[in-house]
């Protein structure tokens, strides 16, 4: 029973299928929340753009035979889905060069490991793991890759203060891998950290890796030019550019025909997504983008991130509010609730603008879900501060956050101007006071969704039980529900009434 003829049947849209708003029990405050909480950090699992549940996770191709292949690879990766994404970029590099991937890193030729440096801690994580490899190196005389951003930052000292480290290749130069493995493969040590004004990759078919098969991730543009003051992604990832529109297009085209049925697109600011289609004189924006990808099949949905809330435009609004396949949810990440910290961050918009956008978002979309990212502690940031946070998310509400106590990174602009002041108890606090209360939001926020109709996409079975779907709502919301006698498969979309809810699952059951 697939999504069409579930139209047909209940003649519901994305606005209708919203009505009633019962309150969970009471107990259910109590549930289980399926947050993961580490070292004060939490992300939450329901969003797969920062699902920590896949850091260092070993990937293995969907879609290619590793046996037909000479040598094997093995490749772990950390951070954003932007790290993920350039996984399967590198997968197709080594493929074309007779490297097959393995998930058993004792019985690969090459270990690489993609990188994050945007805390410290993600850093330390990475670090550690290096070190497992030890043995099997000597063992094997396997080869070690470090890829991405703490290859970008740290260069060649990695080679010296790992001893372990053969290759070192920053997130723009993934094309040379071929010839620098040539080089490690003498012994030699392969160093490339050249950052570049238009790489895109644009051409290169991504091998999915370790997919569903019904989700996939499409990159649209590389680095960041925001220069907020906090951040380390300008100097790993450099400057920003928009990959061409036609191969965005085609890429997405390509995993509709394959049966994939969402596609997320990806950038660190996506709203300043800018292409010249020279052949048609034509500029084409993020909301034209977005559109040219809704329109390849209504069965195709389209997810986005990160937007940064000083560039989402109202022509991105109204081009999510008409097309019924664009996902109706917006991560805007805020970072601080206070004007003052939000000058000193350089985010280039105050409270109030903030607010505003909100509030503009809101009106346009009054059903839409929404996210964001806040970082507690930064320099300077003072109990008047931190409240603003604090009340900021008591505004919004938000259905998701991702929540973190600042993390001094060498080099960016706040390491070189500000001092990193508030102690690290103080930090940890607030983080947990912002966390407990977005626990509230986050709870309500599922409970709201009680005792509704939604449009579910089934990305597969339940974790738990065979007998079970498993999939997700426009919002970005997993649902479990049992399968019963109908014939479905995953990438159907089917009509799902949800009778209850944990903080991070709703329950339901399938309407007919
Ligand atoms: N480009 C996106 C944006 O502007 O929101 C995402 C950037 S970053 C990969 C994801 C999040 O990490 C940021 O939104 C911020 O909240 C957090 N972050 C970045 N640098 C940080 C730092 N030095 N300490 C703590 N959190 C940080
Ligand atoms: Fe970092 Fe700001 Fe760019 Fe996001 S927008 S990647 S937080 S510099």
């Amino acid at each position: 029973m697939v999504w069409d003829r579930m139209l047909q049947n209940k003649g519901l849209s994305k606005y209708n299928s919203v009505n009633i708003l019962p309150i969970c029990q009471l107990h259910l405050f109590f549930a289980i929340f399926a947050h993961l909480i580490q070292a004060m950090e939490i992300l939450d699992i329901q969003n797969k753009v920062h699902d920590e549940s896949k850091q260092g996770e070993a990937y293995s191709p969907f879609e290619l035979d590793a046996n037909q292949y000479k040598k094997r690879f093995y490749i772990e990766s950390y951070g954003c889905a932007m790290n993920f994404s350039d996984s399967e970029i590198v997968a197709s590099i080594l493929n074309d060069e007779g490297f097959g991937a393995t998930k058993n890193f004792e019985e690969a030729d090459l270990i690489l490991i993609n990188t994050c440096s945007i805390r410290e801690k993600a850093e330390l994580t990475i670090r550690k793991r290096l070190t497992e490899f030890r043995a099997t190196k000597k063992k094997n005389g396997t080869l070690i890759g470090v890829l991405g951003c703490m290859a970008e930052r740290l260069k060649a000292k990695l080679l010296e203060e790992e001893k372990l480290v053969d290759l070192v290749i920053g997130p723009d130069a993934y094309r040379s891998l071929p010839g620098l493995i040539e080089e490690a493969e003498t012994g030699q040590k392969g160093v490339n950290v050249l950052l570049s004004r238009d790489e895109t990759y644009a051409d290169i078919s991504p091998v999915r890796l370790n997919s569903n098969g019904v989700t996939a991730f499409v990159s649209i543009m590389r680095g960041c030019n925001n220069m907020c003051s906090f951040c380390v992604v300008p100097f790993t990832r450099g400057r920003e550019r928009s990959r061409d529109a036609y191969s965005i297009v085609a890429e997405a085209k390509d995993l509709f025909d394959k049966g994939y049925r969402e596609v997320t697109l990806l950038g660190q600011n996506v709203d300043s997504y800018y292409w010249m289609d020279e052949k048609k004189d034509e500029i084409v924006t993020f909301a034209k983008l977005m559109e040219k990808v809704a329109l390849i099949s209504p069965l195709l949905r389209v997810r986005f991130s990160t937007s940064h809330p000083k560039d989402i435009t109202d022509e991105v609004l109204f081009t999510i509010a008409k097309y019924e396949n664009i996902c109706n949810y917006i991560h805007l990440p805020v970072q601080s609730g206070s004007s003052r910290v939000l000058q000193l961050m350089n985010r280039t918009y105050t409270r109030e603008w903030y607010i505003a956008k909100v509030n503009r978002i809101r009106e346009i979309l009054p059903t839409a879900g929404l996210s964001t990212d806040i970082i507690t502690g930064f320099c300077t940031e003072t109990e008047e501060d931190h409240q603003d946070s604090y009340t900021l998310m008591e505004y919004c509400k938000y259905d998701l956050a991702y929540m973190y106590f600042y993390s001094e990174r060498p080099g960016t602009l706040a390491a070189k101007r500000y001092e990193d002041d508030v102690p690290e108890d103080v930090k940890k606090r607030r983080l947990q006071e912002i966390i407990d209360l977005h626990r509230i939001h986050s709870l309500e926020s599922m409970q709201r969704d009680v005792n509704k109709a939604f449009k579910v996409l089934i990305e597969g079975n339940s974790k738990k039980s065979d007998e079970h779907w498993f999939g997700r709502t426009d919002h970005n919301k997993v649902v479990i529900f049992p399968k019963e006698n109908y014939n479905l498969n995953k990438g159907d979309y089917v009509n799902v009434f949800v009778k209850e809810c944990t903080a991070g699952t709703l329950l339901g059951t399938i309407e007919n």
